[in-house]
């Protein structure tokens, strides 16, 4: 299938020919149709499916249908939990509709609210938004929704575990109750379906399980460490060349600079992403990764939620997350639109629990790395101890249609079973 069998407008396929992509992916394929035609939809995906194309290019459809039409305020809004993600939803607004005309502005905390409240006067048709930095300029008066045609609620899971479901309800409030709403989430519990049967008028569903084809295409490994040889075994594996581009996640922003601090001692060009950076310390750090002067990021969850960098040839989980959908989001980072990539664990004592809840929740054993000089000497547990593999023996190297690759098709996103 072809983007034009999707009926997209000249101008659209002129600026998706620009981006160089070939084919609509699964949630683009499946979310077009239905959000032209102006359906609510619920949308299962996370980063890394295409996404954002798959509501910015039907919305941009519908807009530039109207053009014409006088202007009278925002049309569009779009929120999002992170910065970061915010500002790539605003790229991709601004790549894909170069050839519309229509305009977007992007506003997030963190930063001076001057130069965004001009954009906001320079009459946009798009607003992609933080939900504190929303509510703060609503409260000023300088932006009102009562003109809004489409909501697209991004990554709604992400905002619940980042406390701002009370900020999204107020945001929502504000809306007119005839719109069309979309709404994304990689994970639908409990909270996020009571909302979505809430906003959403006879949606569609849509669905598709990155995870599990993510979770395919890495190569997995876990390598059995004590907490205290982790930094030596990261310098070690580091000394690999092969390595070009890795990000690093510790549990803790303190953690983070520490071992950033502590690479670049040992001559490792390493920088560290998360909260307590000024934004544009972060936009800094995001940049040399992204053009190779940094080859290591060393990142927290939040921090590293959404960051769209293509080519991180590696993921290494220096702390395993207590949460495994966390893992699943973390290890996607190296996999963007389809390309393959390496995901390293490090696993101590203490992380045993949450390496078990991982493999549970993925529906497959992650191979043991043997073969590296900081083992821990407390051996391999129990659950893995029939079934030691070591790195070069990676997940993506199963057979097609072997055991573990039937039972890997079966992981279903980290929903709830039924
Ligand atoms: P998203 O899920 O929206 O974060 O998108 C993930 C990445 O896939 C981004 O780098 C997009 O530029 C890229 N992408 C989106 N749609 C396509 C497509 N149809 N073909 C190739 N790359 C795409």
């Amino acid at each position: 299938m072809d983007f034009s069998d999707l009926n997209l407008i000249d101008p659209l396929l002129r600026a998706l020919r620009a981006e160089g992509y070939q084919q609509p992916t699964p949630i683009q394929r499946q979310a077009i149709p239905h959000v032209l035609a102006g359906r609510d939809l619920i949308g299962c995906a996370q980063t890394g499916t295409g996404k954002t194309a798959a509501f910015a290019l039907p919305i941009l459809q519908r807009l530039a249908a109207e053009a014409s039409r006088p202007r009278g305020g925002l049309r569009v809004l779009v929120l999002s939990p992170t910065r970061e993600l915010a500002s790539q939803i605003g790229d991709s607004f601004a790549a894909y509709g170069r050839h519309t005309g229509l305009k977007h502005a992007v506003i997030f905390g963190g930063v001076g609210q001057q130069p965004q409240v001009e954009a906001l006067r320079r009459r946009p048709d798009i607003l992609v938004a933080t939900p504190g930095r929303l509510l703060d300029l609503m409260g000023q008066g300088l932006v009102r929704l009562n003109t809004i045609e489409t909501f697209v609620l991004d990554e709604a899971d992400r905002m619940l575990d980042m406390g701002f479901i009370h900020d999204v309800r107020r945001v929502i409030a504000a809306l007119p109750v005839r719109r069309q709403t979309l709404l994304f989430s990689a994970t639908m519990p409990s909270d996020i379906q009571d909302l979505a049967d809430h906003i959403l008028v006879d949606p569609v569903h849509v669905e598709v399980t990155p995870q599990a084809t993510t979770v395919e295409t890495i190569a997995q490994s876990v390598f059995f460490v004590e907490k205290g040889d982790k930094r030596a075994l990261l310098e070690h594996i580091l000394g690999d060349p092969t390595i070009r581009r890795a990000l690093v996640f510790t549990r803790t922003k303190h953690g983070a600079n520490k071992l950033a601090q502590q690479l670049e001692r040992a001559r490792i060009q390493a920088e560290a992403i998360h909260g307590n950076k000024s934004q544009s310390a972060r936009e800094r750090a995001l940049a040399n990764f992204k053009s190779g002067r940094t080859r290591v990021l060393v990142a927290t969850d939040i921090a590293a939620r959404g960051i769209d960098v293509d080519d991180v040839t590696h993921v290494i989980n220096y702390e395993l997350p207590n949460e495994p959908e966390t893992y699943v989001h973390r290890i996607g980072r190296t996999a963007r639109a389809g390309a393959s990539g390496t995901a390293y664990s490090f696993c101590d004592a203490d992380e045993r629990a949450y390496l078990r809840d991982i493999e549970k929740l993925i529906r497959l054993r992650v191979p043991v790395a043997a073969d590296h000089p900081y083992q821990s000497p407390l051996g391999l547990p129990a659950a893995s101890a029939g079934q030691p593999a070591s790195a070069a023996a990676p997940t993506r190297q199963a057979q097609p249609g072997s055991p573990r690759r039937r039972r890997r098709r079966r992981y279903n996103g980290g929903r709830p079973q039924t």
